[in-house]
């Protein structure tokens, strides 16, 4: 078949490329000039087995009636509120509810062990190289309530057969001496020790020049206009490029991988995705002292804001804002992580420069992707990965390059058929 995918961000490049093994002819129509230039340029960097419970979940409403109102916020619900958003919000407190929080970890942490298995397959396949490391992922607690909660979900991890160890502040320190000047502060740890991190843009740039070397094709600088319908099937996308200038990609399958702009394409068909753009920020800085940085990532609890080494960098992502699709820098919400990296390590990093980044993550109400096939015979998805882009995009383009072939897929995740 020949397959046009639309979008090449990780979740497109990696469909791209699992199509492309399963032996399809596959197009790309990416309206960036490159691959990975949206939402997964500079996130946090993390591959997050040991992080299945999504926002949404019985701790979440009074988390955010507690946030609200304050611009320094980790997840910030800005008004007034569209139609839309006002809608993604009731659909997000109805996963909070505790049995539909304990499906959506369930299916997560499935998808997230299965994918974390098929990155390093393919890295090891294809010898791909993005500054990635496989230390794991140091969890920090800072009150007792947090370290409570730590233990919880170290024996949830374990019920789901994920690999997560609770650690005295000396292991913690022993395992990452550049947390030494903490342990005053710090109440514990866990590693989620099947954990990684590394430049999800680098690694999306390295498999698509080896899928377009496989012979998938490229369409860069060209926008999807519209889907366009031929009977009951979609016969071929519509698209303009930089120029002005119009023409059509003809296809025996569509795949939308178009991040937080993948319902806007369908919308026209009747179809409904829940997916809302959350913004999140992240600084990315030259390091002072390379020896007080961190080699491994980390998530701080507490402020829930995530660093990377990436090379000789360190990247620092996180909050969360609901705005719409606003890409604008908040100057408060920047200065955040900078504070946060200079009481972390301090001079560690050079915080004079910078540079700073906002991306919208494709969220859906339980943070579960979009994956299979739509109402339409011959239109698939692969979207709406949200928190977990990175973390999820090798194991979800698997499974749809299976569920296109007709095979199930091999983890146990509510996948979709004919749209459900
Ligand atoms: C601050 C931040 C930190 C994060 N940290 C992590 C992390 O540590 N670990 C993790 O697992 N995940 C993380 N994420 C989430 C992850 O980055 C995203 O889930 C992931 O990048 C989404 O990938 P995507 O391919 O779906 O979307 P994108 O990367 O946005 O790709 C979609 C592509 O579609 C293209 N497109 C859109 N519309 C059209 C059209 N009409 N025609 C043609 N092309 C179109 C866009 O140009 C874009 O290239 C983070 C996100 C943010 C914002």
């Amino acid at each position: 078949m020949h397959i046009v995918v639309i979008g090449a961000g990780l979740a497109g490049v990696t469909a791209a490329w699992s199509l492309r093994e399963a032996g399809h002819t596959v197009s790309v129509v990416e309206r960036r000039e490159a691959a990975g230039l949206e939402t997964s340029f500079a996130n946090g960097g993390q591959i997050s087995v040991s992080h299945p419970e999504p926002w949404a979940n019985p701790g979440a409403p009074l988390l955010l009636l507690r946030w609200l109102g304050r611009r320094d916020a980790p997840l910030l619900f800005r008004f007034p509120a569209e139609a839309a958003r006002i809608r993604w919000g009731l659909s997000f407190l109805r996963e909070c509810f505790p049995g539909r929080t304990r499906r959506n970890t369930r299916a997560i942490a499935n998808l997230a062990t299965y994918s974390a298995r098929k990155l390093r397959e393919l890295r090891r396949t294809l010898d791909l190289h993005y500054d990635e490391s496989n230390r794991g992922i140091l969890h920090l607690y800072f009150t007792p309530g947090e370290l409570r909660h730590g233990r919880q979900q170290q024996r949830l991890l374990q019920r789901h057969g994920i690999g997560a160890r609770m650690l005295d502040i000396d292991e913690c320190i022993a395992i990452e001496p550049s947390l030494a000047q903490l342990r005053g502060r710090l109440r514990g740890a866990m590693l989620g020790v099947e954990d990684e991190s590394g430049d999800a843009y680098v690694f999306t740039q390295a498999l698509a020049q080896r899928a377009a070397a496989a012979g998938v094709q490229f369409h860069f600088g060209c926008k999807a206009e519209r889907l366009v319908v031929s009977g009951k099937r979609i016969g071929a996308v519509d698209i303009i490029d930089a120029g002005g200038r119009t023409g059509a990609v003809s296809g025996d399958a569509f795949v939308i991988t178009a991040g937080s702009y993948s319902g806007a394409l369908v919308a026209p068909l009747g179809e409904k995705l829940p997916i809302y753009p959350v913004k999140g920020y992240s600084a990315t800085l030259n390091l002072r002292r390379p020896e007080r940085v961190p080699q491994t990532s980390i998530t701080d609890e507490s402020r829930r804001i995530v660093c990377s080494r990436l090379g000789n960098q360190l990247r620092v992502a996180g909050t969360a804002e609901l705005n719409g699709f606003d890409l604008s820098l908040d100057p408060l919400r920047c200065q955040a992580l900078l504070d946060w990296t200079e009481e972390m390590f301090p001079g560690a990093c050079d915080l004079s420069n910078p540079h700073f980044w906002a991306g919208l993550r494709p969220t859906t109400p339980s943070n579960l992707p979009l994956v299979g096939r739509s109402r339409i015979s011959n239109l698939f998805y692969n979207t709406g990965h949200g928190t977990l882009g990175w973390t999820l995009a090798c194991g979800t383009a698997q499974a749809l390059a299976d569920i296109v072939n007709g095979r199930p897929p091999e983890p146990e995740f509510p996948f979709l058929r004919n749209g459900n």
